[in-house]
């Protein structure tokens, strides 16, 4: 089967996850074989994570749905999202907002982010900027954000990122160390946070300043 059928076969089993119509379409678009290193590629459209080296993974289809889903995003928002590993989600999400918004996507480790700026390349998604930084300590160059996206587990919410969401903004981030849940939170229009539990999920560390510290640096 062709990747293109293999994609829309995939696609059309996330629906019953409750993902909108508008994030499945954007998912229709972006080629995830093109973000999958070419040992794997064959395996890019079965809904699982796959390994992008350096003890990192490019997250399962079903969870970049999820979390695009939760973050509601419109054409236009101004996007950052902590730990690009691949690409592939700034990709989705860089789908979303379309060429009148932004994604600002930040990775500690120097390998990933000439291998995730190569992929976005050649997808063709110019509306993503990848930053080579500690992403524990957001990234304040460009703040305030509308939405925030963290795909590594936090040990609690780094308060960095809270400062740098724009009110009214939201921010999904996995927290937790062996046992994780994701988060949903909403900033309100009077800066008070609210934090809602979506559920249980696995993710590779958030390793920094504000995030874990197994004492090594990159
Ligand atoms: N969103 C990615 C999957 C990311 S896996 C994709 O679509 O492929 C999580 C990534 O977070 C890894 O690449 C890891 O190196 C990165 N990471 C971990 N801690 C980080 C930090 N403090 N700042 C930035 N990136 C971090």
């Amino acid at each position: 089967m062709e990747y293109e059928e293999q994609r829309a076969q995939l696609v059309g089993s996330l629906k019953y996850y409750g993902i909108s119509n508008k994030v499945l379409n954007a998912m229709r678009k972006v080629p995830r074989h093109l973000f999958v290193p070419e040992v794997y590629r064959d395996s890019s459209y079965a809904d699982t994570p796959l390994s992008i080296g350096y003890a990192q993974t490019i997250s399962a289809p079903h969870m970049v749905a999820i979390m695009c889903n939760l973050l509601e995003l419109e054409k236009g928002l101004k996007v950052l999202e902590i730990g690009t590993g691949s690409g592939y989600n700034a990709a989705v999400m860089a789908e979303l907002v379309g060429s009148e918004g932004r994604i600002y996507s930040v990775e500690r480790l120097e390998p990933l982010v000439k291998f995730a700026r190569s992929n976005l390349e050649e997808a063709g998604y110019g509306n993503v900027e990848v930053i080579l930084a500690d992403g524990t300590l957001g990234y304040p160059q460009e703040a305030p954000y509308d939405r925030i996206c963290v795909t590594a587990s936090a040990p609690g919410t780094p308060g960095a990122l809270l400062d740098q969401l724009k009110a009214g903004g939201l921010m999904v981030i996995p927290e937790g160390h062996i046992y994780q849940n994701l988060y949903l939170i909403k900033k309100k229009a009077d800066d008070s946070i609210l934090k809602k539990k979506w559920g249980g999920v696995t993710f590779v560390p958030l390793v920094g300043d504000n995030g874990f510290n197994f004492g090594s640096k990159p």
